[in-house]
């Protein structure tokens, strides 16, 4: 059967800019035409609206979504180890299946009402390990969400722990979910002894995949290789067998020259975060330096690509009226090819025959003229995640007229209230976790 979005203006592209009126027509779970509607097809008419891509967001941590408005009694975190010490690496330890599968639906209703069809998600759990990246993939399978999902391997709880975040990536990465693909995940340098580093490293080469970590973030993390290994933390990660062209590198704040070039040259992609950078002050990212490597995603703060690539863009202009408004746009392609290898389909992120149909169809008054030349104007200053009306995921429906199709949105907002309460009285009575740099196995 085939639907056709029709009587719309289609961005194709993004990089290059691609505008063109016409409909689009989906079969199968792939676009099949960029044109005027079969015969016979079931229409959806898009008339006065603007198609385009579902936007990718390359680094995301469903499992912080209950955190919003929590309520925190410790000592104010004076860096930015102290926030992982005092509040993400206590809100993990406080999860349970229950709240994972809260956390998931929540974040994903809220990745998919702004438009974004992809997270690639970085999960952590320390006392519900095993079979957590199922609960994650069966969430958003239920509201029909696409993923790259892996577990966040670390020795900061200890060494049955960081087998047990190893076994679980290997375990995932061999099943066999329709809309969600696997990644070993590794916390960060500085939590990873060389033994268990290269235990990730192993189980990504058995299984073809990359490795997705934290890299730099903050200076610490420089620090603690500088001091436990004698090598800064690219370095490392290139003995170890970690660097390449699948790894997937959040952050990469405080890396050298010649770190930007081994990067670059493994053509690995960077996994950059603006808006949680500025919110944990631990400096900027060297973007331009990193080139077109780089992707972006939310850290959490949302799944809003329009707002992330957004601020993206903005940062770079406060330092340098250079940065060209094509940046943000080549950057969410970036993000899209990345996850579009993890499924097999390089033209993810594009609305052209063949490509997977995961598509947002915005509400966006056209009060000034768009064309190819001016997609980034239009993209920075006037669209917006308030513009999505529909969202189609792998060919189907799964928001429409800005209700998601597949479940209540009203009960699962009331499930992640209550699980919320919850993981909030657990946290509550956790101390700051005392694991830090310098401390590692
Ligand atoms: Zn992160």
């Amino acid at each position: 059967m085939t639907t056709a979005l029709t009587g719309g203006t289609v961005l194709a592209s993004l990089d290059p800019p691609a505008v063109v009126t016409t409909d689009v027509a989906i079969e199968d779970g792939v676009v099949t035409a960029v044109g005027p509607a079969p015969e016979g097809a079931t229409r959806i008419d898009c008339t006065g609206c603007l198609v385009v891509p579902g936007n990718v967001n390359a680094h995301m941590h469903l499992y912080s979504v209950l955190a919003r408005g929590m309520p925190y009694r410790l000592d104010p975190p004076q860096d930015f180890v102290q926030i992982l010490q005092r509040v993400w690496w206590r809100l993990d330890r406080a999860l349970d299946t229950d709240s994972i599968r809260a956390s998931a639906l929540a974040g994903g209703m809220d990745a998919l009402l702004t438009g974004t069809t992809t997270l690639v998600d970085h999960h952590a759990s320390p006392e519900a390990i095993d079979g957590s990246l199922d609960v994650i993939a069966q969430a958003l399978a239920d509201i029909g969400l696409r993923s790259v999902l892996c577990y966040e391997v670390t020795d900061r709880d200890g060494p049955e722990r960081a087998a047990a975040g190893v076994e679980e990536n290997r375990r995932f990465l061999k099943a066999g979910w329709p809309l969600a693909r696997g990644m070993v995940g590794a916390h960060a340098s500085f939590t990873l002894s060389d033994e268990t580093l290269g235990a990730c490293a192993e189980v990504a080469r058995d299984s073809g995949v990359g490795v997705h970590i934290h890299v730099a973030e903050d200076a610490a993390d420089q620090r603690d290789a500088e001091a436990r290994f004698g090598s800064r933390v690219v370095p490392r990660l290139v003995r170890a067998g970690v660097l390449n062209g699948s790894g997937l590198l959040a952050h990469c704040v405080h890396v050298d020259k010649q770190e930007i070039d081994a990067i670059r040259e493994a053509g690995a992609t960077v996994a950059h975060n603006p808006r949680s950078n500025m919110n944990n002050s631990v400096g900027r990212a060297p973007v331009a330096a990193l080139g077109d490597g780089v992707a972006l995603g939310t850290d959490g703060i949302g799944a809003d690509m329009f707002a992330e690539s957004k601020t993206a863009y903005w940062c770079l202009r406060e330092e340098s009226l250079a940065a060209p408004g094509s940046w943000p746009l080549a950057r969410l392609t970036r993000g899209a090819a990345f996850a579009g290898r993890a499924f097999g389909q390089p033209t993810l992120g594009r609305i052209e025959p063949g490509a997977p149909a995961d598509l947002a169809v915005l509400e966006y008054p056209d009060i000034t003229p768009l064309e190819d030349a001016n997609v980034a104007g239009h993209w920075l200053f006037g669209m917006g995640s308030h513009h999505v009306r529909d969202v189609m995921v792998a060919g189907e429906m799964v928001v429409a007229d800005r209700l998601l199709t597949r479940v209540d949105q009203d009960e699962v907002a009331a499930a992640a209230r209550e699980q919320a309460e919850g993981l909030w009285r657990r946290i509550d009575e956790l101390p700051a976790h005392p694991f830090g740099p310098g401390r590692g196995a």
